[in-house]
């Protein structure tokens, strides 16, 4: 058993109602001066009861078309619909597939101005034809591929999802989890292959962090769902997605997967700024150019809903960014069986008899000493007085103690051999380097548009809404995908 059951929010329809209303609301403002985004509090009591959710579902939707009808004839500005500079006011129709389909990849570690760093021909045709976050995807806390992958298919924070680090232990069982675990007890929420499913449609994924958790209605099928090796070639990834779209048209899956590692690995090798990293870019170019030539043969191009993201972004580390726990041994010893995990995400679960609050007041104090080298870069937190915008603590597989680090710099436990200079990613999703990209290509995307910056877990409802599909409960905002997508004809 997993310890305590976490409590899933609830549909955000508060959160829709202030956006429609302007009023003001009971829950915590975002405070982060990079952050502009508005996001419910995972807090909010369940205010509706399920047959009202599903009339205000209804009602939203209609209002959302009167909304469209109104922008296209009035032109007035709002906040809340940005794609005023669109030029093509409704979704285009179908002209081979009989249904929607989205077909979701994730380029790992995919910094946000990466796309810019080479030429990049058929990511820039997407880009130039579609919909783009002007200044990137916003990941979440704790800026990691697990937890951000998860968030993206599942619309929920990692606290209520339940991948709170790549790796974690839970406290009350003793047991661990890792990338490699699949026991469906780990992955709370509904990731949208399940949502998928459980509306009589086909989802095929070919990788993604989750997938191959058997869960609810989803059976991980061998022919629909490849299980994890990173040794397949990317083309070969590519080549089997594409194949799906032999399927007679009402056989195609309506929802896919594509996942590749790069420019992930060649960043954490060499730091975001070097000529390897330039090469891993083009490289993903030319296998989304791939993608595109299959599908134009195929007819389809035009077609599919193509959702391009990465995870997260990337910032370079230096051996000389780094702060020892062992230096706050003046103030308070820090054994190693105390963390949890040290870098970019310090986290810490003092033994039974110490006080939480306690050693952080020792940690904060040591930090702020002006003693420790490079003190100053890292504070430490109980999880409850984390900023609220990092949503990181509603969950006990989240230990009491989270430090966070400045952009670059590193924990450790002491003075170690030298490393060469890298990257890394997992820092406060406020930082820019931690941006990803999100580029929308398909039926349902304006063309030549960009939108502002969003959180990745309003993913999962811009996808339900594009298949027209009623999604799990989630922290998404439901009036999100009319400010991204057109409207259906
Ligand atoms: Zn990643």
């Amino acid at each position: 058993m997993v310890s305590n059951p976490i409590p899933l929010p609830k549909l955000t329809l508060l959160q829709e109602q202030e956006d429609e209303s302007n009023s003001t609301s009971n829950s915590p403002k975002q405070t982060t001066s990079l952050l502009s985004f508005s996001t419910t509090s995972p807090h909010n009591p369940p205010s509706k009861p399920t047959i009202l959710l599903i009339s205000l579902l209804f009602l939203t939707t209609a209002a959302a078309a009167f909304a469209f009808a109104f922008l296209f004839f009035s032109s007035s500005s709002s906040k809340s619909h940005p794609r005023l500079h669109s030029n093509t006011q409704f979704s285009r129709p179908l002209t081979k597939l009989r249904h929607p389909v989205v077909l979701l990849i994730s380029s790992d570690g995919f910094r946000f101005g990466y796309q810019y760093k080479t030429p990049a021909p058929n990511i820039n045709r997407l880009i130039q034809d579609g919909t783009q976050a002007k200044l990137g995807l916003i990941p979440v806390f704790p800026t990691l591929t697990f937890p951000n992958h998860y968030s993206i298919v599942t619309g929920l924070y990692p606290a209520y999802h339940g991948i709170v680090n790549n790796f974690f232990r839970d406290f009350s069982t003793g047991e661990s989890f890792s990338m490699a675990s699949h026991e469906p007890k780990w992955w709370l929420g509904e990731p949208v292959w399940e949502t998928v499913v459980k509306h009589g449609l086909k989802a095929a994924t070919y990788f993604w962090p989750g997938s191959e958790v058997v869960k609810g209605a989803w059976t991980c099928p061998l022919s629909l769902c490849a299980h994890y090796n990173g040794s397949v070639p990317f083309e070969d990834r590519v080549d089997k997605v594409l194949r799906y779209f032999d399927e007679p048209s009402e056989d195609v899956p309506v929802f896919m997967t594509l996942y590749f590692e790069e420019p992930d690995h060649q960043g954490h090798k060499v730091g975001p700024d070097d000529p390897q990293i330039t090469e891993a870019v083009a490289r993903i170019d030319s296998l989304i150019g791939r993608l595109i030539d299959g599908l134009e043969r195929k007819g389809v191009f035009e077609d599919v809903n193509i959702i391009m993201v990465g995870d997260h972004g990337m910032v370079g580390t230096c051996d000389s960014k780094l702060i020892f726990l062992d230096d706050l041994a003046p103030w308070i010893d820090i054994p190693k069986d105390w963390v949890q995990d040290y870098s970019p995400l310090l986290a810490i679960r003092p033994s039974h008899g110490y006080s939480a609050a306690d050693v952080v007041k020792k940690m904060n104090d040591g930090l702020g000493s002006g003693k420790v080298n490079n003190g100053k870069y890292l504070k430490v937190y109980l999880k409850e007085e984390l900023p609220s915008r990092l949503h990181y603590h509603a969950s006990d597989r989240i230990p009491p103690i989270i430090g966070l680090v400045e952009e670059g710099y590193k924990v450790e436990q002491k003075v170690s051999r030298r490393k060469e200079c890298g990257g890394a990613h997992g820092y406060d999703n406020a930082f820019f380097s931690m941006r990803t990209i999100f580029i929308g290509h398909g039926p349902r995307f304006a063309k030549g548009v960009e939108v502002p910056s969003f959180e990745n877990i309003q993913i999962y409802n811009l996808i339900t809404s594009i298949l027209n599909i009623s999604g799990a409960p989630n922290n998404g905002t439901l009036s999100f995908p009319k400010t991204v997508l057109l409207p259906h004809l």
